[in-house]
């Protein structure tokens, strides 16, 4: 199956030791949301545990089916219970992985390991200093920072890069997604092809989509500041992806190409997108803050204006 995150690079990088019989027991995948590291690490416990002799996995042998049936016995994943990864997860996991199998490597996939609690990264720690040699971590993050030094230490780390708008949206048009949808959602998924997919499901995204264009296109001067508005007050609450829409129209202004509907509109007005990026940047520290969200919009509207005639 193509891993739709996961360039020929990174299929290499992962694969390679696997082939040659070497055993990585603590691997760090790094990189934003949506690059391709979940189907990675299930990638390379598969690989781990391919019964095949030559290339792997060969998905074909009795352990590989397991794993694209999702029934491995060698595969646990561990993601945060409510906010956080707590020790007690910590703890279960590593009783469970004491026992060693009749053959094959287990495989511990530790999803938003930035998650793990103090104590359970320290709980980790100790099974990352001693693993046994039939087991292997996976721990996948999109901010190392928030890992202690000493686990990070401990772990090979594999980057994985955000895929760039045009990888983003050959994903989509490979989907038969029509190209100016495809621009439109390539545009707010800053590269990731993850988010890409997810927004492209969601019905509610090209509605509230279509909302702001519809808003934006009332927008011809300052004149039309509370027309525009009170277009956008019902989106208020999504003032969030508002924001990610108006920034995704701002880079591509900056570009002086703009392929998406929002920047051709914005662009014919006669906006500049360092200027609108400005208003946006402020609008989301605005919103950070915890400014209400129709203030935060309107305050983007005469901020646009005013350092247009700047
Ligand atoms: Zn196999």
């Amino acid at each position: 199956m193509p891993q739709p995150g996961l360039s020929a690079f990174l299929r290499t990088q992962l694969l390679r030791p696997v082939q040659t019989g070497r055993i990585i027991h603590a691997q760090l995948f790094t990189g934003p949301e949506g690059t391709g590291k979940h189907e990675a690490a299930r990638l390379a416990a598969q690989a781990l545990n391919c019964l095949a002799t030559g290339d792997k996995p060969c998905n074909k042998c009795q352990s590989c089916l397991a794993f694209k049936d999702g029934v491995s016995t060698m595969l646990s994943v561990i993601s945060p219970s409510g906010a956080s990864i707590k020790i007690g997860q910590i703890r279960d996991m590593i009783s469970d992985i004491a026992l060693r199998p009749d053959h094959g490597v287990r495989c511990v996939v530790i999803e938003n390991a930035d998650k793990m609690t103090e104590a359970a990264q320290n709980a980790l720690l100790k099974t990352l200093e001693d693993t046994p040699t039939y087991a292997v971590f996976f721990l996948l993050t999109s901010l190392p920072e928030a890992l202690l030094p000493t686990i990070r230490s401990r772990c090979v780390t594999l980057r994985f890069p955000p895929q760039g708008e045009k990888a983003v949206c050959s994903a989509l048009k490979e989907r038969g997604v029509p190209e100016e949808r495809a621009n439109t959602i390539a545009s707010v998924s800053f590269g990731s092809v993850g988010k890409a997919l997810r927004l492209n499901e969601d019905k509610e995204f090209l509605t509230l989509y279509d909302d702001t264009l519809a808003a934006f296109r009332m927008l011809e001067s300052k004149n039309d500041i509370p027309r525009t508005a009170s277009a956008l007050l019902p989106l208020k609450d999504n003032c969030a992806q508002v924001l990610e829409m108006l920034e995704a129209a701002a880079v591509e202004l900056m570009r002086g190409t703009p392929k998406t509907p929002l920047a051709a509109v914005l662009g014919q007005r006669g906006f500049d997108g360092a200027r609108l990026m400005k208003a946006v940047v402020k609008a989301s520290r605005m919103r950070s803050a915890h400014v209400a969200g129709h203030y935060v919009l309107e305050t983007l509207l005469f901020d646009v204006f005013e350092v247009n005639d700047a």
